[in-house]
């Protein structure tokens, strides 16, 4: 099987490539390196350096190689970036999905997984969060990845696209070969910066807000090992093989834990004292985020490997006090 990863030079894209390669599968990566590395690219998987909304770049890619299943990573994912330039987020993610479900099309190219996002579903109304609760996104990011996932849908019904929709919780942890792991410019994720500390690149953690509905006050978020959606990301492709209907799966521990417990537990993992502040609520941050994964478990047999917050956070450490500057 012949699968083109988008986005395969990025975080979840790279650990993706390498799992499918430990499978081996033939892959193929196009990826624009604007926040993905060249480094981070499996060396055995054949690489087109391009970018999504250029349909010449795909065409040419889909007339090359026989692409059987298209993984797609490549969009932009902070929220916070998204609330300031929202046009860049319907520019790369929704306008560049749109050409490249055009290519897919006219390449008679029909599969895709396709990486969503917690994001979508904005404040819950219940937890754990089912695939079918409210969407109400509350920042750009999420607003773009539900309409991409709507894109979808309505391609599937005039084209016969086959889509699954991966909606993530919070990725993280590395490879555990300590080849690649998490390297964003800036960063804005929780365990990576916590990490800066004991790295030396930072004095203190900033604890955004402690005066949550939360029994110690801070926000709660259900971290995923980036192994473990790999795995995920494989399975949803077999799925869609074997004729699988298109689906939506949530991907998540479906555990919770504060952001005091994860600053407790780095502490714990690297031995450094970790100092924190309080600080003001991050804007948009929902107080409590909580998967429920059945679904997946279910359809998909996926099963997390990593539940353990301490192999989590010792995993991510692994990589980073090793790539105190990334790659
Ligand atoms: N967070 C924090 N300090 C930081 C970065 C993040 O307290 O320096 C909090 C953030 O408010 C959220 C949680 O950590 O409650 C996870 O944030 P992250 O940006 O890692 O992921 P998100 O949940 O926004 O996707």
């Amino acid at each position: 099987m012949t699968i083109l990863v988008l986005g395969g030079a990025g975080y979840i894209g790279s650990h993706t490539v390498y799992a499918l390669e430990e499978n081996g599968e033939d892959v193929v990566i196009a990826d624009n390196l604007e926040t993905g590395y060249i480094e981070a690219v499996h060396p055995k998987a054949r690489f087109y350096k391009g970018d999504i909304r250029n349909a010449d770049f795909l065409n040419a890619l889909f007339s090359k190689e026989k692409i059987d299943a298209v993984i797609h990573f490549a969009a932009n994912s902070l929220v916070g970036e998204s609330m300031t330039n929202p046009l860049k987020y319907y520019d790369n993610n929704l306008y560049g999905t749109m050409v490249l479900l055009k290519s897919m099309v006219k390449n008679g190219v029909d599969k895709i997984v396709f990486s969503s996002t917690a994001a979508v579903y904005g404040e819950p109304e219940s937890i754990p969060i089912l695939e079918s609760a409210r969407k109400n996104p509350t920042n750009t990011y999420g607003e773009t990845k539900l309409a991409m996932e709507r894109m979808m849908k309505w391609t599937s019904n005039a084209h016969g696209l086959h889509f699954v929709s991966l909606r993530y919780f919070n990725a993280c942890g590395a490879h555990k070969s300590g080849k690649i792991g998490e390297a964003h410019n800036p960063e804005t994720h929780l365990i990576p910066l916590i990490l800066q500390v004991p790295n030396g690149k930072r004095a203190r953690i900033n604890i955004f807000g402690d005066d949550y509905d939360t029994p110690d006050g801070t926000c709660i978020r259900d971290y995923i090992h980036v192994t473990d959606l790999a795995a995920a990301h494989i399975l949803a492709v077999e799925y869609l093989q074997k004729g699988g209907e298109n689906n939506i799966f949530n991907l998540g521990n479906g555990v919770g834990f504060s952001v005091k417990e994860v600053v407790e537990t780095a502490r714990k993992v690297t031995g450094h004292s970790i100092p924190s502040v309080i600080s003001p609520r991050r804007a948009g941050d929902p107080a409590k985020l909580v998967a429920s994964s059945e679904k997946a478990k279910q359809i998909l047999g996926w099963k997390p490997a990593y539940s353990n917050l301490e192999d989590i956070i010792a995993s991510a450490w692994n990589w980073h006090k090793n790539h105190p500057d990334g790659f």
